[in-house]
């Protein structure tokens, strides 16, 4: 357990949009013990001097170096790192496992094999398994000894995944279940030994299983992939195979909850991932643009691309910001227990988050990469440099564990449910948010003193515009909330926005009461070019859902409360940019 969470008051999931949260409550990279920096060091000098250089191998299908690269991973700890000591693992803290997430996303086919076998594949045996199965396959699987996969999706079930057609039997003796059906896009598909495997019991109850590769189990080809080529991905088919009854995960009929909550952690930790990527894709790119001479001078003295540089330089810090906010989060609250599913329950709570920073850090890697592209120019475009690859391998980031617009709307989704069971007082704040809205003069719109405290009241007038848009939209569709998805894809993307801006801003201000003002400033530009930008995008996005709701006397009140609420007199991003990029440039790697 870190001592920095030990620290930490519990922030409730969701809390966030209501409630204000001061530096003290967020877990910051500037926290991070010693501990963390060493399996920092350890994985990236893993992956950087291991793994990446073999990536053409592995590109070629070589699933035996994928074993191999796999074990000499569990060898470091890095795959068993959540797993309790008992069953193999090294019982190391959440956010141990998101900075070994993070280094292992400097390479994403290996990022891919790898979370197939610490995450998906791992933790619905630690999460659901019984004791015996436990014991069995959890110190198989963080040695590395036994290879893992996750087979949820179907090539008729995707997003849908409970419409899946895979079925299971008890058989007549009742000792053990017999499956059949075909999965679709199951990452180590080709080499996997011991699969979870989602099917319906009776053909109804959707229900987990651990599953031994075995005859009747085989896997299709491979399949032809954009990117992430040095991981495999394969179809599978399971036809009369068998698994005793104790690899059953949980109880029949309560699959989803494996999957879904599965999937939370998942998602987590891809938000980690990426972050990972963006780093590397920005170093790389801020050495090659002072490489690169054209009219003879280095590129990276040209303001296009000093401004490219600078928001890639910002997506990643505030993303970064985002991931280890909310790894502190879920650390908090799980520090006191040491039951699985305690954990996973306290994990739970925080399913918007997770949402959250999966779209948002898989599509600011998506930013990151597009402008590494530009940044090479045609040899961006060539296989021989490293922007190409890097392209095409963070595309799928925004599909996989649950696609962009699935978790964007379980973002406002997640937070309505727990808004309707007591958990989140948010229909009451939204209400009297509403009250204010419709007589002006009860906004209060303090004028704060301090480090960032323009930006902080954007950041909370920035959530006060979210609860406003979820209030009138609760209002006006009530049940039938689920049904309006461009409003909760708008939601989702203010709330997005609102998050990134108030973590971004607590770890600047944090950073600078604890490291002080000279070693922050650096820091306060990016932190002030991503709200200005945001509220921006917090208006469009606001005005456009609150037109599609409201009309009349109720929409012009809602505009001019907007209005307050988004007031910003507009900085100079363009200096400030110039700022971000310059100390990279000066010193030839990304700095932040
Ligand atoms: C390389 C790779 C590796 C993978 N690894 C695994 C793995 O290890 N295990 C596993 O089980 N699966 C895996 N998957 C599957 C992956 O999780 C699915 O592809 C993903 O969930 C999307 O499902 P789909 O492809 O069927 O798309 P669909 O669900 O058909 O979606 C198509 C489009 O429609 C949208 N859409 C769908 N439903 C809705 C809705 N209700 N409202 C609005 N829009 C909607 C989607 O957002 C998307 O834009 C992998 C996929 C790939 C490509």
């Amino acid at each position: 357990m870190s001592a920095v969470a030990e620290e930490q008051k519990i922030v409730t999931g969701g809390s966030f949009l209501i409630e204000e949260s001061t530096p003290k409550d967020v877990f910051t990279p500037e926290d991070f013990t010693e501990e963390h920096h060493m399996i920092a060091d350890t994985t990236r000098q893993f992956i950087d001097a291991e793994v990446r250089p073999r990536i053409p191998e592995l590109e070629k299908h070589d699933w035996n170096l994928a074993r191999e690269l796999v074990r000499k991973g569990a060898e470091l700890g890095l795959i068993g790192a959540n797993v309790p000591e008992e069953y193999g693992g090294l019982g190391l803290d959440q956010t141990s496992s998101a900075i070994i997430a993070e280094m292992i996303g400097r390479t994403a086919s290996f990022a891919t094999t790898f979370g197939a076998q610490g995450g998906i594949g791992l933790l619905p045996i630690l999460y659901f398994g019984t004791e015996e199965a436990k014991k069995k396959y959890l110190p198989k699987i963080s040695s590395g000894e036994m290879i893992a996969a996750y087979a949820l999706t179907e090539a008729g079930s995707g997003s849908d995944a409970l419409a899946a057609k895979a079925t299971a039997r008890l058989s007549a003796d009742g000792t053990h279940y017999i499956l059949n059906g075909e999965k679709m896009w199951i990452t180590n598909g080709g080499f996997a030994d011991v699969f979870v495997v989602f099917a319906k019991v009776d053909g109804d109850k959707f229900s987990g299983f651990i599953v031994e590769r075995q005859e009747g189990l085989t896997n299709g080809a491979e399949e032809h992939k954009m990117g992430i080529k040095g991981s495999s991905t394969t179809a599978l088919v399971l036809s009369d195979v068998k698994t005793p009854v104790e690899n059953l995960l949980g109880e029949v009929g309560k699959g989803a909850k494996i999957a879904f909550n599965i999937l939370n952690i998942g998602r987590f930790k891809l938000g980690a991932m990426c972050n990972g990527g963006m780093k590397l894709a920005l170093h790389d790119s801020v050495r090659y643009a002072n490489e690169r001479h054209q009219f003879g001078k280095p590129i990276s003295s040209f303001g296009a691309i000093k401004a490219k540089l600078a928001e890639m330089a910002i997506k990643t810090w505030v993303g970064e910001a985002m991931v280890y906010r909310t790894i502190g989060m879920i650390e908090t609250a799980t520090r006191d227990t040491s039951d699985p599913q305690a954990k996973l329950r306290a994990i739970e709570e925080y399913a918007a988050e997770c949402s959250i920073v999966k779209v948002a850090l898989s599509e600011y890697c998506n930013f990151v990469v597009d402008e590494m592209v530009q940044i090479y120019g045609g040899y961006g475009y060539s296989a021989d440099y490293p922007a190409e690859k890097a392209y095409r391998d963070a595309r799928i980031n925004r599909i996989f564990e649950g696609t962009s617009e699935i978790n964007r709307m379980l973002v406002p989704g997640m937070l309505m449910k727990r808004a309707m069971s007591g958990k989140l007082a948010l229909l009451p704040a939204a209400q009297k948010l509403m009250d204010e809205v419709l007589s002006p003069s009860m906004l209060s719109l303090d004028e704060d003193e301090g480090v960032l405290a323009n930006e902080m009241r954007l950041a909370q007038n920035a959530k006060k515009v979210a609860l406003m848009v979820l209030g009138t939209a609760a209002q006006k569709y009530m049940m039938e909330l689920s049904d309006q998805q461009e409003i909760l894809m708008g939601a989702a993307d203010i709330i997005t926005d609102a998050y990134a801006m108030e973590s971004a801003i607590l770890r600047a201000q944090k950073l600078h009461a604890t490291k002080g003002e000279q070693a922050a400033t650096r820091y306060l530009d990016i932190v002030q070019v991503f709200s200005n930008d945001a509220v921006e995008r917090i208006e469009a996005n606001a005005k456009n859902t609150l037109a599609a709701m409201s009309e009349g006397d109720e929409l012009r009140t809602q505009l001019a409360a907007l209005r307050r609420f988004t007031k910003n007199t507009p900085m100079n991003t363009v200096a400030a940019r110039q700022r971000i990029a310059d100390v990279m440039i000066k010193s030839n790697k990304y700095t932040y």
